[in-house]
């Protein structure tokens, strides 16, 4: 899929609309989900134009991936969440219902998060 320069995510990072900034350096914007689903819920974009996981992870420079990484780890650090722990997610196309395509990162934190995925998805049940 090709990127496109208009979600609302790019218009975030080019400062069109604003957010609630948590974190930002050179390779990375995280700011505070606009309808959290968690005591915190954080979104972790990168700087550069990547649609999703798949498309940062494959496609990116080793210096932007890197340096993505490393930013998730600095927002966790800055929030506090290590003691407590803390989720990381990214969907990735429709089955994971992804909706904003532009890659991002949440970062669940603030209570018991319970399970990983809804139950009985398996094939073994
Ligand atoms: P996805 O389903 O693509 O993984 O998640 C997109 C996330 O972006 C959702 O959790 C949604 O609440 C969040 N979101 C959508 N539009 C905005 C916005 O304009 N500002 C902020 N801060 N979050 C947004």
């Amino acid at each position: 899929m090709a990127y496109d320069p208009n979600n609302i995510f790019a218009k975030i990072l080019r400062g069109e609309i604003p957010c609630n900034k948590v974190y930002e350096d050179t390779y990375a914007l995280a700011f505070h989900d606009i309808t959290p689903q968690a005591p915190v819920h954080v979104l972790v974009i990168p700087k550069g134009a990547y649609v999703s996981f798949d498309d940062f992870s494959g496609t990116a420079p080793a210096e932007a991936v890197a340096g993505f990484y490393r930013a998730v780890q600095q927002v966790a650090a800055q929030l506090g969440l290590q003691s407590g722990g803390y989720r990381v997610l990214s969907n990735v196309g429709p089955d994971a219902h992804q909706e904003v395509m532009h890659y991002h990162l949440h970062l669940f934190a603030g209570c018991d998060l319970g399970r990983m995925v809804k139950k009985g998805l398996a094939a073994g049940g």
